[in-house]
């Protein structure tokens, strides 16, 4: 297989398939044209806007284009030679070994959100109480309300959908149906560990997830902190947005290399650097400058802009509830 285009290495859930480029900067998802759409939609929404107010975009990853049937895709800016190449170059790949793409599937090419970590641990939660659209057909209706039921989907409108954390004291009380260790040190945590939980554990979820080995107690401590303001201010950003997010997630990722904190000197940002700006400043630019733990919404295959409707109450509904959970985890006793 041709170096530059490959798998991408960490995924918290979701189908695999999923590629990245040499540098891993960049995320390739073959996806649906809804998805596509909803990108453009957004993008096209933003690209002008002067707003200092934190938008929806703030929050996913940056959309490039699409790869389809080996067309290059379309850079937000054509003077980003770095990006243009990079797409040329795996839209190349594509027509060369087509084996490696599924067919008929367009392809979008995102800002890679684990660019620039060492040792990302990554949590995917998906959010919502309905998980199902009005496209869904009558089986999958009926299979994703049940989904939704017996699990915190339906109680708490959000749902643990699948980590990958480094090793933790937390994960020997696991159930070995639930997780799997990977040969690259890593735990896997599969979709059954967060279909078991309930509202009064699912506390424990979270714990797992910040539950490093390798960072101090305060460094956890400041990740809770930090990501209960990035939600904080999620929840405000939705409140002015018209859209409907049938099946997104959160991602959430930290950087469990401890060296990476004590070079940060701790220093986190609320908000993901500039895509743009880490290509466009030197040309041999060493590593991609990351924070140290990001919030992202992901995952718009069931998404659409919904103009004059109001909030996306189904959505809104699990953010709230994860304030919640993130307000709880600061007390003593936690
Ligand atoms: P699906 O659930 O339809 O397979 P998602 O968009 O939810 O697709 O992606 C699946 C997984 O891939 C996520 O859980 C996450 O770990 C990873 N992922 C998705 N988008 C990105 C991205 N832009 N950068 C890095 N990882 C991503
Ligand atoms: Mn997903």
């Amino acid at each position: 297989m041709s170096g530059s285009y490959r798998k991408a290495k960490h995924q918290a859930a979701g189908h695999d398939g999923n590629f990245t480029d040499e540098g891993e900067s960049l995320f390739f998802k073959p996806t649906t044209a809804q998805e596509v759409e909803f990108y453009q939609d957004i993008q096209r929404r933003y690209t002008d806007s002067t707003s200092e107010d934190l938008k929806l975009d703030a929050w996913m990853p940056v959309f490039l284009g699409t790869l389809e049937l080996g067309v290059t895709g379309r850079a937000r800016e054509s003077d980003d030679s770095e990006v243009q190449s990079a797409i040329t170059a795996h839209a190349n790949l594509t027509q060369v070994e087509p084996e490696l793409v599924p067919p008929n599937k367009p392809i979008i090419v995102l800002e890679n959100l684990l660019r620039g970590y060492r040792t990302p641990n990554i949590l995917d939660v998906k959010l919502g109480k309905t998980l199902h659209d009005e496209f869904a057909s009558e089986d999958k209706k009926l299979r994703l309300r049940k989904v939704s039921q017996e699990t915190t989907s339906g109680s708490l409108g959000l749902r643990i959908c699948g980590m990958k954390i480094q090793e933790s004291a937390a994960a020997s009380t696991l159930d070995d149906c639930t997780y799997a260790r990977e040969s690259d040190g890593y735990i896997s945590i599969n979709k059954f560990y967060g279909r078991e939980l309930n509202v009064n554990n699912v506390k424990d979820g979270f714990k797992l997830f910040f539950d490093s080995n390798s960072l101090s107690c305060d460094r956890r401590k400041a990740l809770t902190e930090t990501f209960l303001q990035r939600i904080q201010l999620l929840y405000n950003t939705l409140l002015e947005e018209e859209v409907r997010m049938i099946s997104a997630s959160l991602l959430l990722v930290y950087e469990a290399d401890s060296d990476r904190w004590d070079e940060l000197q701790d220093e986190d940002t609320l908000l993901r650097t500039d895509f743009f700006q880490d290509f466009s400043d030197d040309e041999e630019e060493e590593e991609p400058t990351a924070p140290l733990s990001s919030l992202s919404l992901i995952d718009f295959a069931h998404s659409k802009v919904t103009k004059g409707q109001g909030y996306d109450e189904n959505v809104i509904c699990g953010v709230e509830s994860l304030i919640d959970i993130f307000d709880e985890m600061r007390l003593p006793s936690n």
